[in-house]
């Protein structure tokens, strides 16, 4: 691979500046390098997102200057269901959902495995379908909407379940919903030219074995030709190209010949 569009820097909630994160990626021999700040969220204090939009744009619109000729520099965001919308003059935009809405109560996905299990005691009296059938309504209602380039690690409700089983994934009445959602998730990207990520953030951190989607999943996606690309997630400047070799091979081993890579700015299709 020779690009990463998903990357998390000190804007947001990343352990590097923008600086080490592009000397980092020029050293692993990539040619593009996009960065995706989370989109503001004041809603949570755990992870706030950008403060300053125009701020961030100029900074990284300075880097893109100052390396041009060695590495090409993009400006996405990574845009939550429940921010208020992007500024304009991104390059692109990966859309996720982080968050569900249920009975006025906000809560998060991804922090911890304590959080989401007592949401699912709070909120759903256990229900972990019932939960599961409102995050996918949640990231179809986000691509409808907001058409965002890159959908963002589609089933991250999954990110815990490795280490503290909540939902059978492999049952059928788990991947019956997933599915539908992503059978649909593929028709609307596909009249737009949108993509899907393939995304080792989990792997990264220790979390799961596998990317985002998951293997059932990506199968499916192959059957169905969906465009994707492979991203890292990266909070910190060593994990930017982190399992990209073991799931390029996961790729290949499942049928997959091309894959959707940034270069010179631009999302290209291009041989895996
Ligand atoms: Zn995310
Ligand atoms: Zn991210």
């Amino acid at each position: 691979m020779t690009s990463n569009c998903h990357t998390h820097s000190t804007w947001c909630d990343g352990a590097d500046s923008p600086e080490e994160l592009i000397q980092t990626a020029i050293k692993a021999g990539l040619t593009d390098l996009g960065f995706s700040s989370h989109s503001p969220a004041p809603f949570d204090p755990e992870c706030p997102g950008i403060r300053s939009e125009a701020a961030y744009q100029r900074a990284i619109f300075a880097l893109k200057e100052k390396y041009r000729g060695k590495i090409t520099i993009s400006c996405g965001i990574e845009q939550d269901y429940f921010s208020p919308p992007p500024a304009a003059g991104y390059d692109y935009v990966i859309g996720s959902v982080h968050y569900l809405k249920k009975d006025g109560h906000l809560f998060s996905v991804d922090e911890s495995p304590e959080q989401l299990q007592q949401a699912l005691t709070d909120y759903y009296a256990g229900d972990s379908l019932a939960l599961v059938r409102d995050y996918y309504e949640a990231v179809l209602d986000n691509v409808q909407k907001n058409q965002p380039k890159i959908v963002g690690h589609f089933d991250l409700l999954l990110k815990f379940n490795e280490q503290n089983p909540w939902i059978a994934e492999t049952s059928k009445s788990y991947l019956t919903i997933a599915q539908a959602a992503l059978a649909e998730v593929s028709r609307m990207i596909k009249q737009y030219g949108g993509i899907i990520e393939v995304n080792t953030g989990a792997m990264s951190r220790g979390w799961r074995r596998s990317p985002y989607p998951a293997d059932p999943l990506l199968s499916f996606l192959h059957e169905h030709r969906t465009p994707i690309i492979l991203t890292s997630d990266a909070h910190q400047k060593k994990d930017l190209t982190a399992y990209f070799a073991e799931t390029q091979a996961l790729l290949k081993n499942i049928g997959f010949s091309k894959i959707y890579q940034l270069q010179q700015g631009e999302f290209s299709e291009t041989p895996l």
